[in-house]
């Protein structure tokens, strides 16, 4: 065969092969654009465990009429301009991929009313009918995401039960509502509520959702934590050794507000409850890390759970010091409370 360049939409389809593998993908990066237009309140409405559909409406700043296409459009962002915006980006988004990539391997419908417009437009992706349509959307965005896969067959068969695909939309929501305790949540299936989250401005309202999102018992048996050293913060809740898990089922990390993965970090709290905790038995934690963004480089993968240290064995000894410290505080009071 001779070389082509590929068509828009195939190029489209197979950057949705990295980002988008189920709905819970679609919902995380639909959360994350609402996350990033500034939205206190969120609503995820579900039909069908997302396969059918999801509806995520927030009351961000919206996007103006004449930019609705261009969300769309693959590398159109408005979250960075240069190298040097990269470099510190804060935003969870930044690649100008998702909404082009969801658009290309399911039905989707943007509508959206901008903060200082008097009206709002709505726009359907790939429809023969290019130009927006007048529609009644308060400031914020709706993004609507229907038959997802309905054209790609082969990641059609990959899907599991709507109960499985549920249960991961289900985790994707709980983890970024650690991220954001200022932000409201209200995740629905099939018309049915499944989490209302309201928005938590101090510590007994944001252990309230925790206890929502990770169980009452975690909450009774963890400890509130804050240090700060050489310029890196981190604050959270760990788990007494009292409260360890059969599985590594309740982790969650942030990086400057963003859930990641990162074996390093992995690393550096397991040896931090290595003395305190029986051989395969795993931590709960809900730990916030704050860098200065330059010192993380977000831009490893597409989905960016992960992410790159740029003083990795810092961060690293900075985690296992503050944690092994406070398990270390936290041993003397287990002690005495059992029976001698
Ligand atoms: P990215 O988030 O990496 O910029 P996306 O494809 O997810 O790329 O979104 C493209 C652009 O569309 C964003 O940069 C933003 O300007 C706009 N956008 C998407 N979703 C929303 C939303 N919910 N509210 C406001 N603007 C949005
Ligand atoms: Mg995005």
């Amino acid at each position: 065969m001779p070389i082509r360049p590929l068509p828009d939409h195939l190029i489209n389809q197979i950057a949705a092969g990295e980002v988008v593998e189920r709905p819970a993908s679609v919902v995380k990066e639909l959360l994350e654009n609402a996350v990033d237009a500034g939205a206190s309140r969120i609503d995820i409405d579900l039909e069908q465990g997302g396969i059918k559909r999801i509806r995520i409406r927030d009351n961000g700043c919206g996007i103006p009429k004449d930019e609705l296409s261009l969300a769309l459009s693959r590398h159109a962002t408005s979250k960075i301009s240069s190298l040097e915006d990269l470099e510190q980006v804060r935003s969870l988004g930044f690649r100008g991929e998702a909404l082009p990539s969801i658009a290309s391997v399911a039905r989707l419908t943007l509508s959206s009313c901008y903060q200082e417009a008097e009206q709002g437009w709505s726009l359907v992706a790939n429809s023969a009918n290019p130009s927006p349509e007048p529609a009644a959307h308060a400031t914020g965005t709706t993004v609507e995401v229907y038959d997802l896969f309905f054209n790609v067959p082969a990641r059609r068969k990959f899907l599991k039960t709507e109960k499985t695909e549920l249960s991961h939309i289900e985790e994707a929501v709980r983890k970024l509502a650690l991220s954001r305790f200022d932000i409201s949540f209200h995740l629905r299936h099939n018309q049915k509520t499944l989490l209302q989250l309201n928005s938590a401005s101090n510590r007994v309202a944001s252990e309230r959702r925790l206890a929502e999102i990770c169980g009452e018992p975690f909450v009774q048996q963890s400890q509130y934590l804050e240090h700060e050293a050489s310029g890196l913060r981190l604050w959270g809740w760990v788990a007494l050794p009292t409260f360890s898990r059969s599985q590594a089922d309740l982790q969650y990390f942030y990086v400057n507000q963003r859930a990641v993965r990162d074996r390093l970090i992995a690393h550096a709290v397991r040896q931090a409850y290595q003395d305190v905790l029986y051989q395969g038995r795993h931590p709960a934690f809900v730990l916030y890390l704050e860098i200065e963004p330059q010192l993380v480089d977000v831009n490893a993968h597409p989905t960016k759970h992960e992410v790159r240290f740029r003083e990795g064995r810092l961060i690293h000894d900075f985690i296992f010091h503050t944690l092994h410290q406070l398990l270390a505080e936290l041993r003397p009071s287990a002690e005495t409370a059992s029976p001698a």
